[in-house]
């Protein structure tokens, strides 16, 4: 009795919520990689990809003698199986077999028989070199005042800054700046730790089209779902944005005093251009967790807009947690968190994903929620719980490795699903939280602390 009037507010709560979570992935109708690529490369104002411009990151290695495992030797004579990925001038990338990690080495220590296997295979190459990235997973950026850094051209409504070219539509100056900051801080976030984020990335003439829309009705016709802040169209590569729901977004407010409500505003647009960011992750054949756990990960590490903090990252994910399931400004401790089997959910594709997602019925939309938590949890964990097992996990199902033994390799390591559901929850019983992996999972009322009167 006690308990209802709160628990049908939560409902209520959860179930306003939900029209933020969906970001129109569209996979079925993605035939390819190189399909959707070339048509974001298609858009105003862009050059034609240098990358991926053939085959899926699925098909990568296989073809054209690729995905063939030929042993190396390198000046010394020491020997191993591995397969080449691509190359430039000086290094190449090979993945070794069996231990299906991938390495860059550089071209003059290897045999001259490797050396020439290389520039064999030099023409069919269908992937440009990726970045070397950072070696150590930062503690933190602060990117507030990124924008300023950046020369700036603008004309006739269109803003062209550092990699991205923002349709301004006739929002005022604060907002652009805002938002404007918001994008070159989630491109410089994806390009500064180590995980293979950028492959496939666009070339450096390319500009990521964003549009910031001032009224409802052009946000609607844009496509964009009605109540949302911004969406990703997946076809167009185009991030679209509501200005109207960015209002008072202010980049000079410490944490705080940072309304929670802003946050989820800029939370989800932060989601939707890491989507738009790492195209070869977006559009792979992944299950959902990956994809959508990458684009909440940085969502709940950028505590205000601009600064990320990943060395407190488990206690961001916690605070985000908390957000997806309160409106107010207040705070709700969660002791025990609802989750799926780790076996389900990761196993679960994009379109079984969005069929729990798009459910709007009550208690499946909550368990829509759940997922999107739940991805995040594992790849927050993957990253700072388990010694970013995450980076060889990517690195393999991105350069042909099948996803199952991509996990079988490199985050099982011979575990049980139950073994790592263990390890997991020994991780955030040590934050108070209980989590308790059930089949069909639940946001309950008694599963948090309401901590009202603050
Ligand atoms: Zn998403």
């Amino acid at each position: 009795m006690r308990c209802t009037g709160p628990f049908l507010l939560l409902i209520l709560l959860v179930v306003s919520l939900g029209a933020g979570w969906y970001h129109f992935r569209d996979n079925e109708t993605v035939a390819s990689v190189a399909e959707s690529l070339t048509a974001i490369a298609s858009t105003e104002g862009l050059d034609t990809l240098e990358s991926l411009k053939e085959g899926t990151l699925d098909q990568l290695g296989a073809g054209s003698g690729k995905n063939t495992v030929r042993e190396w030797s390198n000046s010394q004579g020491k020997k191993l199986n591995a397969v080449l990925i691509t190359s430039d001038a000086t290094d190449c990338l090979i993945r070794v077999v069996p231990s299906q990690r991938v390495f860059r080495v550089p071209i003059a220590s290897l045999s001259q028989a490797d050396r020439d296997y290389i520039s064999a295979q030099a023409d069919s190459k269908q992937w440009q070199m990726p970045e070397p990235g950072a070696s150590k997973w930062p503690a933190s950026h602060d990117w507030r005042n990124l924008a300023r850094r950046y020369q700036v051209s603008q004309s006739e409504g269109r803003l062209d800054i550092g990699r991205y070219r923002i349709h301004c539509g006739d929002a005022d100056q604060e907002r652009i700046e805002a938002i404007t900051n918001i994008c070159l801080s989630v491109d410089q976030a994806i390009k500064t730790v180590p995980l293979p984020l950028t492959w496939g990335k666009y070339s450096e003439g390319n500009r990521k089209p964003v549009f910031i829309h001032s009224s409802d009705a052009a946000y609607v016709a844009a496509g964009a779902p009605e109540g949302s802040a911004g969406f990703y169209n997946t076809r167009s590569g185009e991030v679209h944005i509501n200005a109207l729901q960015m209002e008072g977004l202010d980049l000079r407010q410490d944490i705080g005093q940072f309304r929670l409500a802003q946050r989820k505003k800029y939370t989800l647009l932060t989601h939707e251009l890491v989507h738009q960011s790492t195209p070869a992750i977006t559009h792979s054949k992944l299950p959902a967790w990956v994809i959508e756990g990458i684009a909440e990960y940085f969502s709940a590490t950028q505590h205000i807009p601009g600064r990320f903090d990943y060395h407190h990252s488990q206690k961001l994910v916690e605070a985000y947690f908390s957000q997806n399931i309160e409106d107010t400004d207040g705070l709700v401790q969660i002791k025990n968190m609802r989750l799926w089997p780790l076996d389900t959910l990761m196993s679960r594709s994009m379109r079984q994903w969005n069929q729990v997602s798009s459910d709007s019925v009550g208690k499946s939309h909550a368990q829509g929620i759940i997922q999107y938590n739940q991805a995040l949890l594992l790849v927050e964990y993957f990253i700072h719980g388990d010694n970013n097992s995450f980076k060889p996990f990517l690195e393999a199902a991105l350069t042909g490795v099948g996803y199952e033994e991509a996990v079988e390799k490199h985050l099982l390591r011979g575990q049980s699903y139950s073994q790592l559901q263990e390890k997991l929850t020994a991780r955030w019983a040590s934050q108070g939280v209980d989590l308790i992996f059930q089949g069909s999972p639940a946001i309950l009322l008694k599963d948090f602390q309401l901590e009202v009167g603050l």
